[in-house]
């Protein structure tokens, strides 16, 4: 039977899919293998391809990029040899503009572009939300693009830039990029990190050696041994090169940050840190709101593995009720995989998920999972649950209600499909057929993530606009297409 590579997650569709991961440093020997070590340290965040380049005086730029996880495509000699030198970027992609679900091998990050002042490479985590209009404008003016990435326009933005040296041109670039993005990118001797004026992506610059990283999170530090510095602040470039060290920039417009608070929720790794707050610990802190705003009598606190896991170990200390790993997860599933079949797709949740029945029988459980999206896996958990003959069946979910999409980088399915948008708590507990569905609030989430006093609606300090309908940048290529606006964003 043939074995191949299954979709990022093949059997849940469940799920907002994390976006991308963006990874680089300078001043190493071998770059590659420490860019391969952050991705694969940054793999949560996509995984159907990914690629590096780096810069050697040699033999100028080497690039790899290829379908599937780091650890099958970056840890061969016969990969790892084409691509020498000390300075290199690298970017896992789930697709979430383009060609949504369907990475063609010209969609991989990152891209490569050849200037008169030389060649840069780009890897961007987020999305650019003025992308079509700067597409078409482009190849009105003659632009020919190679993918179909809101991404590539950096590239062909920087090319008619008449900036004398690429920093420039990238700066010049970016104050026409709407949206959302966080940025590594390389010359010959330069690594660049950028993030746009609202810092809805994360970044943050660590000290390996002589050398220096940047990567999406702080897990793709840890892995190579680097130490945490800070995190490239909303707004800033940081350009940074073996001789001058780390030179900052504030090129845009100064705006109130916007950070994306799903991050917290479920996005980045447990062992991160954001904003100077552990993951982990933030997720324990939801779980301890859920448990004061939605108490239930019940005998064991489960996680839907393995994003609810903090918050479910939160909700068991604050209320009291036994922790417990009611539904253990199968490690291997979502790696390769026997050619998913229909009959194999029909077995669903349970080839990922299965109950620890001697654990649930009889027993009033407290299910606490990260989020409902369209609610399918949901339904699912519950049936496996009341199978194993669990007494009653509580959930309690680590986010407010997902009614909007998002339109900065983390692929979403339309309003229509997201359970919250069309249904009510009430309607969403009936439908999902449970005793007891209640989600954190807002207000309960932003006092997890720090803000004592809950959500600001006059000037929140978040991006939430999944949860609230707040957008903080306006997603004009949507509207264009008739998506309407609850209230207005800046
Ligand atoms: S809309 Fe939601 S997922 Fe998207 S950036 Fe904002 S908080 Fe994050």
């Amino acid at each position: 039977m043939p074995l191949i590579m299954p979709p990022a997650h093949p059997f849940d569709d469940d799920k907002l899919r994390e976006e991308c991961g963006i990874f680089g440093v300078v001043g190493v020997t071998d770059a590659a293998n420490f860019v391969a070590l952050g991705l694969h340290a940054l793999q949560h965040r996509g995984q159907e391809a990914g690629g590096i380049v780096t810069y050697d005086p040699a033999t100028g730029f080497n690039s790899a990029r290829r379908m599937g996880y780091v650890r099958d495509n970056f840890t061969h000699s016969d990969v790892m040899q084409t691509l020498p030198g000390g300075i290199g970027i690298g970017h896992v992609r789930y697709s979430t503009a383009g060609n949504k679900g369907q990475t063609a091998i010209r969609d991989v990050q990152p891209f490569f572009g050849e200037f008169a002042m030389g060649g840069a490479a780009i890897a961007h985590n987020g999305n650019l939300t003025n992308a079509a209009a700067l597409r078409r404008e482009l190849i009105e003016r003659g632009s020919i693009f190679q993918s179909s990435s809101d991404s590539e326009c950096i590239i062909h933005l920087m090319a008619r830039s008449m900036g004398r040296t690429i920093p420039d041109r990238m700066e010049e670039a970016l104050r026409k990029a709407e949206g959302a993005f966080s940025i590594v990118a390389m010359t010959r001797s330069k690594l660049m990190g950028v993030r746009d004026p609202l810092g809805v992506r994360p970044l943050v610059l660590g000290k390996v050696g002589d050398g220096w990283a940047l990567s999406s999170e702080t897990c793709g530090l840890d892995i190579i041994g680097a130490d945490y510095v800070r995190e490239i602040e909303p707004g800033e470039m940081v350009v940074i090169s073996s001789e001058k060290g780390v030179e900052s920039h504030f090129p845009f417009r100064p705006q109130k940050p916007r950070f994306c608070i799903f991050e917290h929720v479920y996005f980045s790794r447990p062992d991160s840190i954001l904003g100077g707050r552990s993951v982990y610990e933030t997720r324990e802190a939801i779980g301890r709101e859920l448990a004061k705003e939605a108490p239930v009598d019940a005998d064991l606190v489960c996680p839907v593995p393995d994003s609810g896991t903090p918050a479910a170990i939160g909700y068991s200390l604050q209320s009291g009720i036994p922790y417990a790993m009611g539904i253990i997860r199968n490690q291997y599933m979502g790696r390769t995989f026997i050619e998913p079949t229909e009959q194999i797709r029909n077995m669903g949740v349970r080839l990922k998920l299965n109950v620890n029945r001697a654990l649930i029988r009889g027993k009033r459980v407290i299910l606490v999972d990260d989020s409902v999206v369209r609610g399918t896996t949901s339904r699912k958990i519950k049936e496996m649950i009341l199978d194993a003959g669990a007494a009653e069946v509580h959930f309690r979910i680590a986010s407010p209600p997902t009614a909007w999409p998002c339109f900065y980088g983390v692929d979403t399915p339309q309003r229509e499909k997201l359970l919250a948008a069309t249904m009510s708590e009430d309607e969403m507990r009936e439908h999902l057929g449970v005793d007891s569905l209640r989600f954190v609030s807002l207000d309960g989430l932003y006092r997890a993530v720090g803000q004592a006093k809950g959500r600001d609606p006059r000037s929140p300090a978040y991006c939430d606009a999944c949860f609230s309908g707040d957008y903080p940048v306006a997603p004009s290529d949507m509207i264009e297409k008739g998506f309407k606006l609850l209230t207005p964003a800046q």
